[in-house]
């Protein structure tokens, strides 16, 4: 049987006998077609028309011609169109018009091209000027698709159409293109044709079915335009699925007063509230919504205006919103008081939007606590997290200009006027604000590179606002009062001037635009739909989610956010505290052992009041205490500053005034030659592959002692308040049994030490991070030693690939990923083939021995919603990361549990 490629809005069966399910249909007839059949089949009111098929757009890639039988088909459903309406296409008395759409299976906003008003010639629109009445609709009409035609079809600049309309606006005098008359408009058809014959080398054709092949043609086309191939880069969305094409008969918004056109959202697409939502224009058509190039009514407006319209919408949103089960973004035209629909489509959302409309479609009975949890991405929820700003000292905060507030967060950056610039400026590392009069599909670049977006034209769904919200940027747009002066390469607001490079803040939660570089805070997760979507991800999930935290405050934002518990306390961090750190150097350098245990006794007291501040925020939850791990060096200055401070205080000798400053100098240079001695003589080629972990605990006893010392005291006190604890002593990058069993030996004797006076109780454990590749493959020896593992993924990464982790972000390893070599960042995302490799061997060996063993993972990987999936797969108890990443890893291990039960 040869492929059929067309099929009619009315014949979506035929469709669903050929492909599986509704998933093939939309792979077959794209979004936009597949819901155009579906909407014909519900009695929703939907112009005539028919959809060729992504097949035949692939087929037409392929070969750089249409498949055979394609024209005669769509010629074919363009008589039936003919047939159904009584008109004639191109022809007859009220011609028939036709748009040109295309339509992927996962939708593109604004990504690929269109061409409305196909059929019209220099004949059709006298007739069509005839049949309506309306001269100067038939005229604006035509010139219309003279300059769709000519850019998207013929690869025309829009500029020199652009330069006529506002060099004819200028001549009358007039603000819009609505006031101009028809003799202006028959004049425009009449340059723009020069302008398609001059910069394309081909007349606009007359023939209707010549317009219509040519612009389906530049439709399948469309589909590999670079910023298309960009978007999809970006979006994730695979290059093989070709776009389809709608053909479809025109409905016009812009027959007068009682003519319209606008986008309506079946809930809020930036809060999630119920209740429709949009924006629309009287008398317009469907791009000037979207461009955002008039300022829009607010969708409520309709109701006051076209009351029967509004209920209608009202009615048709709920019952697409039913059977979609989710929130409906629909494009609508009013043509003479009768409503059409053309498009359907599940609607991109704010973070926000996203979690409230899920959770409240459960209330609604629409969808079940697992399916929201399923539907709210985990990026989604690491939005709730966007920095907001923080409070101003005097409560007053008078903003530059505002707009519409139309993707939550707020963002500070230099403001960058076009995306090419704020692209470039971002690779070398400056934050920016991208600012433009409006955006384009060709700014997608620019705006990913943007910590924010701001526009001084378009509304709700403008291209910019769509973007900014599926990437999750911050953006105001329609900041009205905003002037962006690309030549001048300046921005105004009344008297105010902002130069580019200058800071702006923006606030994309209330819309507002602040001058300079604003502070930002992050908010808290106060939100109420997302607790309860977080406590439905905690009823599924297996893993268990603890938190990295080092401090009483890193501590309880991790609780607050929901962790079961710190699953990594780094204590070295406690030793940078500026009080700590000329102790702890000495500790390092001195070749005394006195004065060694006098350093470390200094610590002592410090380090019982950080652990007791942990333990009294984890009231009744385990605390996993790490002994110090990195390399000594860490705490000491650089070779380099100190042989620069050696020749300052040379400098500073040969000009002292007296005696006592000689002195106080021949002492301060003594010392610091004496800093850089040691600093040379404890250096090591490979650091991370030296003295540290638990090599520095078997070689300098008394600090780790003291560490233990401190835990079990501090826990001991804290219990004696009332508090629960559960401390766990993690002793670092092991490689040999042995290690670990003399390391755990001589702290166990510090326990015994401080507990055997006690009179109560204290529930502690010993373990060992499993973070290098020996560990790995001998940790069946290593449980022997071990009360639990956690998996310290960063180290493990780096020794596996052999990678330096710190010069992994700047150096060879991001050449790698950018040509392919590698997927993505082992450091970003768990490599499965080697190191989950290594965890899956290790977790099973220990178990066999262990079958109870606690086993969890607290490198970086902890965070990455892809990797938690895989630690879940591999059996672990649970994740540890960052308190931020807590929400988000409690929804992907519900998501993991749900995918993989
Ligand atoms: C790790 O190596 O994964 C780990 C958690 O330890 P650190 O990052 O402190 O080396
Ligand atoms: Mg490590």
């Amino acid at each position: 049987m040869t492929e059929r490629w067309v099929f009619g809005f009315e014949d979506l069966s035929d469709a669903e006998e050929i492909v599986d399910g509704w998933d093939g249909v939309r792979s077959l007839l794209g979004g936009k077609g597949a819901n155009l059949a579906l909407m014909s089949r519900m009695g929703v009111p939907v112009p005539p028309g028919f959809t060729v098929t992504t097949r035949a757009c692939l087929d037409y890639l392929r070969d750089e011609a249409m498949p055979d039988g394609l024209w005669d088909e769509v010629v074919e459903a363009v008589r039936r169109l003919e047939k159904e309406s009584g008109q004639t296409f191109g022809g007859g008395d009220d011609p028939l018009l036709v748009s040109v759409r295309s339509g992927a299976r996962i939708s593109m906003p604004g990504m690929m091209d269109t061409v409305l008003n196909v059929g019209l010639s220099d004949a059709a629109v006298e007739r069509l000027a005839h049949h309506t009445g309306d001269p100067r609709f038939a005229f604006d009409s035509y010139r219309r698709l003279v300059q769709m035609f000519g850019t998207v079809v013929l690869g025309v600049r829009d500029e020199p159409f652009e330069d006529v309309l506002t060099q004819r606006r200028a001549d009358k005098g007039v603000d819009s293109d609505a006031e101009l008359t028809v003799e202006d408009l028959r004049e425009i058809v009449s340059d723009f044709k020069a302008i398609v014959a001059r910069w394309s080398g081909t007349t606009f054709p007359d023939d209707p079915f010549e317009q219509l092949r040519m612009a389906v043609e530049a439709v399948f086309a469309s589909w590999n335009t670079p910023r298309a191939i960009a978007y999809r880069s970006a979006s994730g969305i695979a290059d093989d699925l070709g776009t389809a094409v709608n053909i479809v008969k025109m409905v016009y918004g812009n027959l007068g007063a009682d003519s319209a056109t606008g986008v309506a959202m079946s809930r809020n697409a930036a809060t999630g509230a119920p209740g429709l939502e949009g924006d629309y224009l009287v008398n317009a058509q469907g791009e000037d919504v979207v461009a955002g190039t008039r300022p829009t009514l607010p969708l409520d407006q309709l109701a006051t205006d076209m009351p029967e319209v509004y209920g209608e919408l009202v009615e048709i949103a709920g019952r697409l919103e039913k059977h979609h089960r989710d929130i409906q973004d629909m494009e609508f035209t009013v043509e003479r008081g009768k409503l059409w629909l053309l498009q359907t489509r599940n609607a991109k959302r704010t973070a926000r939007a996203a979690v409230r409309s899920a959770v409240e479609m459960v209330d609604e009975g629409l969808i079940e606590p697992t399916e929201a949890l399923m539907r709210v991405a985990p990026d989604h929820v690491e939005a709730f997290l966007h920095p907001q700003l923080a409070p101003s000292p005097d409560g007053s905060r008078t903003p530059f200009a505002t707009g519409l507030n139309v993707s939550p967060g707020a963002a500070v950056g230099r403001a960058a006027l076009d995306a090419d610039l704020a692209a470039r400026w971002a690779a070398d590392g400056e934050k920016v604000v991208l600012v433009r009069p409006e955006t384009k599909p060709d700014d997608v670049h620019g705006m990913l590179a943007a910590q924010g977006i701001l526009t001084a034209r378009g509304g709700r769904t403008s291209h910019a606002a769509l973007v900014a919200r599926q990437f999750g940027r911050p953006a105001v747009v329609g900041a009205h009062a905003l002037e962006v002066d690309l030549g001048a390469r300046e921005i105004r607001a009344g008297d105010t001037v902002v130069a580019e490079g200058d800071w702006l803040t923006i606030d994309g939660t209330t819309g507002e635009v602040h001058l300079g570089a604003l502070e930002l805070m992050v908010p808290d997760l106060a939100d109420e739909w997302l607790r309860r979507l977080l406590e439905w991800a905690d009823e599924h999930r297996r893993l268990g989610v603890r938190a990295n935290a080092d401090t009483p405050v890193d501590a309880e934002r991790a609780r607050a956010y929901g962790a079961e518990g710190i699953g990594l306390c780094r204590t070295e961090h406690m030793f940078f505290d500026p009080a700590r750190l000329p102790i702890v150097q000495r500790m390092i350098v001195t070749e005394s052992d006195r004065e060694r245990s006098d350093a470390i006794s200094a610590l002592l007291p410090h380090q019982r009041r950080d652990f007791a501040g942990l333990f009294r925020v984890m009231d009744g939850l385990p605390v996993i205490i790490r002994l110090i791990d990195p390399p000594l060096h860490e705490f000491l200055p650089g070779a380099v500053e100190l042989t620069r401070r050696v020749h300052d205080i040379h400098v500073r000798l040969t000009t002292a005034a007296d005696m006592d400053t000689l002195e106080e100098l021949a002492d301060e240079l003594e010392e610091a030659r004496f800093m850089l001695r040691r600093v040379h003589e404890l250096g090591e080629a490979n650091p991370m592959l030296g003295l540290r972990g638990v090599r520095l605990g078997l070689l300098m006893p008394e600090l780790v002692r003291m560490q233990v010392r401190a835990i079990f005291e501090s826990a001991l006190a804290v219990a004696g308040e009332g508090v629960e604890v559960h401390p766990k002593i993690m002793i670092p990058l092991v490689a040999d049994a042995e290690e670990l069993r003399r390391m755990r030996t001589m702290l166990e004797e510090v326990a015994h030490d401080v507990l055997e006076m006690a009179d109560v109780e204290i529930d502690y454990a010993f373990g060992t991070m499993i973070e290098i590749p020996r560990a790995a493959l001998t940790a069946a020896e290593i449980a022997q030693t071990a009360d639990f593992f956690s998996f310290g993924t960063n180290d493990l990464t780096q020794m596996t690939f052999g990678i330096s982790r710190d010069d992994a972000e700047g150096g060879f390893l991001m050449r790698y990923v950018e040509e392919g070599v590698l997927a993505e960042s082992p450091f970003h995302s768990l490599d499965e083939g080697g190191v989950g490799r290594l965890i899956d061997i290790a977790v099973r060996d220990a178990r066999e021995l262990k079958p109870d063993l606690e086993v969890g993972i607290c490198g970086e990987h902890g965070g990455d919603p892809a990797s938690i999936g895989r630690f879940d797969r591999l059996g672990l108890d649970y994740v540890s990361c960052s308190p931020f990443q807590v929400p988000v890893a409690r929804l992907a291990a519900a998501q993991s549990a749900l995918e993989d039960p």
